[in-house]
């Protein structure tokens, strides 16, 4: 049994488990030694090509093509003392995971020999087959292949495998017609967009930047259970969460787990998977436990948007193949048990110049300022205008466990600035600032705009999109998505933003108005327009949702009532506008996100039938027989039946009578053949199906509280919780 044998995997643990390798080395010595890092192509590469790379990285120009075969070979030496065999484009389609496919350095040559053959055309340029990844139809009209491009902004890596090496390259992944079938596609076009908006208002303050970027530090939460309970759970093999499992007698309420003791072994897990990390130049910083029992969070410092986008992708993969090691399971879905806490994944969020400004950082001078504040003011903007937009940026059948439940963001998207900033808001609303709430004075000096404090931002946990002092926290992701498509969203409508602030504002430099009284306007008029979106209160509270609807604000509850919000014509207005999405890619989206939503729904319906029918019912079957055989000796004997096993056995009986109907009703559910695309299927899903599912499981539950435990199939919660 998987309890038995998960009991002495923990106990025997300390004895005989695996540990964390002991290393001589220093950190600074493993950071990023598998990583083709900017150290190494300097030390590899002639100066000319050096500086020709470091020329696009910094400046996001098209790389020359003579430069690639310098590059490749130098990789390719590089790789190969490492000990690579093989070499991989590594994309992240639509699928929002990783894709590999490994080539072999070798090449055949006529003598019968092999020879390690990799040149510029191998590393810019790949064709996977990718007839199976998801396209949304793109692909469908035209020949099945995409190929994928290097993105030399972010650095190729080795992956160190006790099986091989293997040299990772990331590249963006298309189809021949140039489509978009990835995120890290968008995402390159949106960084390139945010910059190019983002330098026109620096330019109006004298800023030398060449350019602009998004940083990135997500904070990602997960589980690690015993892997001899997730074998024996056929849900969260194959939908990542239970399915089934009564409430354990003690969950989260005891508060103990947060900020806890980490178990021993969890501890030695998270050590290998640091180390592994730094090698691969992933700056991980803090672990702790979180909330619910057996969860964690891992975070990185930030960095770059893209490079952190490629980064978090690897820190999932990586805890995930690091756990095997010490027989833990990753869970990395939004809620694989109920009635605890699920996961989430907060994106912290800015934008940062090529001198190392942080944009959304207060500054010392009213001059800073009036600049901070319209970076700031630009995304309480965006955020009004495209809300709806943030919310289809989290939508997925695993987040609506989250959103909108007792323990995450609403679905309603709000901004949180904090006392101090709301009341600067506030004053430049009404018509100049004048002075901070508890700040002490404020300087207005030459201009209106205040001095900022600090850091003023008190903590509030339960916004959505908050300000904490010089980043944005968007609290809404799932822990199990990729950070690419919300950071897309948030670039994209801040460039918005910005390409209007900074139009109104280069003109009124050029009719030689003053700077400063324009600014003050066109804040104003921002955000008296904008304002309704912010909101320092407790999101989580009923009067809230009543206020938000008042003021106009979205609620899009379920994934499928905020999809079709990425095909209005207001997104595909926007996206096309800026090119970082066609109206074709934008559909294609639409379609893979809901198809993605159905199939999942589907997978997780085929899931609780089977275990209703082939691991409850039969386990509840023979308890009945048992508890039937006993009353009837009892009879046999002569003996008067007490009444308080005969109500155990009537309960019983009742019991499996509502679990067998409720599995009828949900094999009816999914029977009804709704006619329409993919929008009414997915409607279908959430509206009959999950509830005659959810019915299934109640019933199912009930039983577990009946049962004889030692006939029980399923490890339980208080089990995969508490065994650690
Ligand atoms: P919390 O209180 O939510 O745990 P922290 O201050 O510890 O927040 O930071 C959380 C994350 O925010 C870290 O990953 C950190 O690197 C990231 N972060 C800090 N500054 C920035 C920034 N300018 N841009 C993006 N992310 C940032
Ligand atoms: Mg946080």
């Amino acid at each position: 049994r998987a309890r038995q044998a998960a009991i002495e995997s923990v106990t025997n643990w300390p004895a005989t488990g695996r540990r964390a390798p002991k290393t001589t080395t220093t950190i600074r010595q493993l950071f990023g030694s598998n990583v083709f890092s900017d150290d190494q192509m300097r030390a590899r590469l002639p100066e000319n090509v050096y500086k020709a790379i470091r020329e696009t990285l910094r400046k996001g120009v098209a790389l020359d093509a003579s430069v690639a075969d310098v590059v490749a070979a130098a990789m390719k030496d590089w790789a190969i003392e490492r000990g690579a065999t093989h070499y991989t484009h590594w994309f992240q389609p639509m699928t929002g995971l990783t894709a590999e496919k490994h080539d072999s350095f070798l090449t055949p040559t006529e003598g019968g020999g092999a020879i390690a053959e990799f040149g510029g055309k191998e590393l810019i340029r790949g064709e996977p087959d990718a007839s199976s990844f998801p396209s949304g139809g793109i692909r469908a009209t035209f020949e099945a292949r995409g190929y994928t491009a290097w993105d030399p902004t972010s650095p190729a890596f080795i992956l160190e495998n006790p099986n091989g090496t293997t040299l990772c390259i990331p590249t963006a992944f298309c189809s021949w017609t140039g489509e978009a079938l990835d995120k890290k596609t968008p995402l390159l076009r949106s960084v390139e967009v945010l910059s190019k908006q983002a330098l026109r208002i620096l330019r109006l303050f004298g800023s030398h930047a060449s350019t602009v970027f998004t940083t990135a530090g997500p904070e990602q939460e997960y589980f690690l259970i015993d892997k001899n309970f997730y074998y024996n759970r056929p849900d969260l093999m194959n939908a990542g969460r239970t399915l089934f499992g009564a409430k354990p007698p003690k969950g989260q309420e005891m508060e103990d787990h947060y900020f806890g003791a980490i178990p021993e072994r969890v501890l030695a897990c998270m050590l290998e998977t640091e180390t592994e990390l730094y090698k691969l130049g992933v700056p991980v910083k803090t672990r702790h436990n979180e909330v619910s029992p057996a969860q964690y969070e891992i975070a990185p410092i930030f960095e770059n948007a893209n490079v952190a986008t490629d980064h978090n992708m690897l820190v999932m993969e990586t805890m995930k193949r690091v756990a095997d090691r010490y027989g833990l399971q990753l869970l990395l879905h939004e809620k694989p048990f109920a009635g605890v806490n699920g996961s989430g994944k907060h994106l912290n969020w800015s934008m940062s110049d090529d001198l190392g400004n942080n944009l959304l950082k207060p500054g010392d001078t009213p001059h800073q300022n009036a600049q901070f504040l319209i970076f700031l003011v630009a995304v309480i903007k965006a955020v009004h205008k495209h809300a709806d937009l943030l919310r289809v940026a989290v939508a997925h059948a695993g987040n609506d466990h989250r959103l909108g439940a007792n323990e995450a963001p609403p679905a309603i998207i709000s901004i949180f600035l904090g006392d101090m900033l709301q009341d600067i808001v506030d004053q430049i609303e009404a018509g100049g600032a004048k002075s901070a709430k508890a700040g002490g004075e404020m300087k207005i000096g030459v201009t209106v705009l205040p001095t900022l404090p600090r850091d003023a931002g008190d903590r509030n946990r339960t916004s959505p999109f908050a300000f904490t002092g010089n980043k944005f926290e968007f609290r809404a992701c799932g822990s199990a998505q990729s950070i690419a498509g919300p950071i897309v969203v948030l670039n994209t409508i801040v460039a918005e933003a910005l390409d209007e602030f900074a139009t109104t504002l280069e003109k009124a430099v050029a009719e030689k108005k003053d700077l400063n009284a324009e600014i003050q306007k066109l804040l104003q008029a921002a955000i008296k327009d904008s304002k309704a979106v912010l909101f320092n209160g407790d999101n989580y509270s009923e009067a809230w949702h009543q206020e938000a609807e008042k003021r106009g604000l979205p609620n899009r509850k379920s994934t499928i009532d905020s999809l079709p919000d990425l095909v209005s014509p207001k997104s595909i207005g926007l996206f096309t506008k800026y090119g970082v999405l066609s109206e074709r890619e934008l559909h294609s989206r639409y379609e893979i996100f809901l198809e993605g939503y159905h199939k999942t729904i589907n997978i997780e319906t085929q899931l609780t039938l089977q275990i209703a029918q082939r691991q409850i019912l039969p386990a509840a079957l023979r308890y009945q027989a048992e508890v039937a055989g006993s009353i009837a000796n009892l009879k046999n004997s002569g003996i008067t039946v007490p009444k308080g096993q005969s109500a155990h056995l009537s309960e019983l009986v009742a019991g499996i009578d509502e679990l067998q109907s409720a599995v009828d009703k949900l094999s009816d559910a999914i029977e009804e053949t709704s006619a329409g695309g993919s929008l009414e299927h997915a409607k279908h899903s959430r509206d009959v199906v999950i509830p005659a599912m959810n019915a299934v499981r109640a019933a199912g539950d009930k039983l577990e509280t009946i049962v004889a435990d030692d006939l029980w199939p399923l490890p339980t919660y208080q089990e995969m919780l508490f065994i650690k």
